[in-house]
């Protein structure tokens, strides 16, 4: 290995595969990539330049590039049933600045979910700069039991403030929404029907849950790297309007970014492929069957779950009010037994974003590594007897010694197709 050459990173480097390799990730919004795509963003394409768009550059030597950057494009239609798809957003946060910008005149207003109840940063939390030039108002659930979304509070915002984009799309919301709903009140109101669906994108790609596309959502934006399983990054996707397509087009490039990362476009394309292939399916469904399994050994034990268990793969709890450990010291706690999670605020949270009262944590990661609903229960019950033992050195001991041969005997496939 070249790396061996700079002693420093090699180190961080095989620390961080040893990490990756003895604990268990149950951070939502991470995942593992297969070899394939990790060859691919580690490829010769970082060294090519390619500002424009397939047939249109503004460089030469663009045969290869456009062949990658069409077949990205291509697979991600299909993967989402859209008419067009650009592949250039850096990542899921840029992609929803474009989208945006594309869409929208300084001082329109967006109605987006309540950031405490699943909203993500980007969707106009106060410190993001996009505040100072769009307006963001707010809708929420009805019902934190059930996470039932308020729509009659959802529609009476949105026909008198008249915002130009109704957003769906969340961080921490682990139920489906009602889309025809949805879709229904944005026309209403004349606004479009946008879903920032960076968490769940792999689960509609997978055909594990709805498509908001099949019920006339007009725009999707997305990661790549969350249950998606590619490398970091974002996409925009557009069902059917061609001139809606064009504005995203031109504000991701030239209107805010450079030249394309090729390399990161190879491995999207790459991602997309083994998406497309049947085993993908099951991978998405078993995500959700374990996320359920692991919401059960919660309930079982007497934690709350926010909207009362998981559609999804995520699943929020409310480790304060059930076991009266905070956000930060569950994080902590598991941590120390190499489950990583993270805190979270809850809906209408009493305590502060740094030491919330919550947890958030899911399956795509482990499912990745072909555990089942047995292991991620097992996982669960360990999770609880370690939250509500968090200063036993010993049982902490005994709990990561078993955590640990549990991921060793699970190793990431080399390969995913
Ligand atoms: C993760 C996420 C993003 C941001 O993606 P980055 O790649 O971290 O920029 C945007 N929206 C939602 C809903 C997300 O969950």
């Amino acid at each position: 290995m070249f790396i061996n050459q700079d002693k420093e990173i090699a180190a961080a480097l095989s620390g961080e595969e040893k990490r990756q390799r003895e604990g268990l990730e149950l951070i939502p919004s991470e995942n593992y990539v297969s070899k394939a795509v990790l060859e691919a963003l580690g490829s010769v394409f970082t060294n090519k330049y390619s500002e424009g768009y397939p047939g249109k550059r503004y460089y030469g030597g663009q045969e290869y590039t456009d062949q990658i950057e069409t077949i990205a494009i291509e697979r991600a239609k299909e993967l989402f049933g859209a008419k067009y798809a650009n592949v250039q957003p850096l990542s899921g946060a840029p992609a929803n600045i474009a989208m945006y910008f594309a869409l929208l005149e300084p001082g329109d207003t967006v109605l987006g979910m309540d950031l405490s109840h699943g909203g993500h940063l980007t969707h106009g939390h106060p410190v993001t700069a996009i505040t100072k030039i769009f307006k963001f108002i707010r809708y929420k659930m009805k019902d934190i039991e059930t996470g039932e979304i308020d729509y009659d509070e959802l529609r009476a915002l949105a026909l008198a403030e008249k915002p130009k984009i109704l957003l769906a799309g969340y961080s921490a919301y682990p139920r489906e929404l009602d889309y025809e709903k949805f879709v229904s009140i944005a026309r209403e109101a004349g606004a479009l029907a946008v879903m920032d669906v960076a968490h769940i994108a792999g689960l509609i790609a997978g055909k594990a849950v709805k498509n908001p596309f099949d019920y006339g959502f007009d725009v999707l934006t997305t990661t790549t790297h969350k249950t998606l399983r590619g490398p970091r990054g974002g996409m925009i996707l557009t069902r059917d309007n061609e001139e809606i397509a064009k504005k995203i087009d031109k504000m991701i490039f030239p209107g805010l970014q450079g030249g394309p990362h090729m390399n990161v476009i190879a491995a999207k394309a790459v991602a997309f492929g083994e998406a497309l292939s049947p085993k993908f399916k099951d991978y998405a469904a078993q995500v959700i069957v374990n996320a359920k399994a692991m919401a059960d050994v919660f309930t079982v034990g007497g934690v709350r779950l926010i909207t009362g268990g998981t559609s999804n793969h995520l699943i929020l709890a409310d480790v304060f009010g059930s076991l009266g450990v905070t956000g930060a010291e569950a994080e902590k706690a598991l941590d120390e037994v190499g489950i990583t999670v993270n805190k979270n605020v809850i809906a209408d949270d009493t305590r502060k974003p740094l030491d919330p009262s919550g947890i958030r944590f899911g399956t795509p990661a482990i499912t990745t590594r072909n555990f089942t609903a047995k292991e991620c229960t097992r996982v669960a019950e360990l999770m609880l007897e370690t939250l509500k033992n968090k200063d036993d050195v010993a049982v902490k001991d005994r709990i990561k010694k078993e955590i640990t041969e549990l991921a060793l005997a699970f190793p990431v496939p080399d390969s995913f197709v």
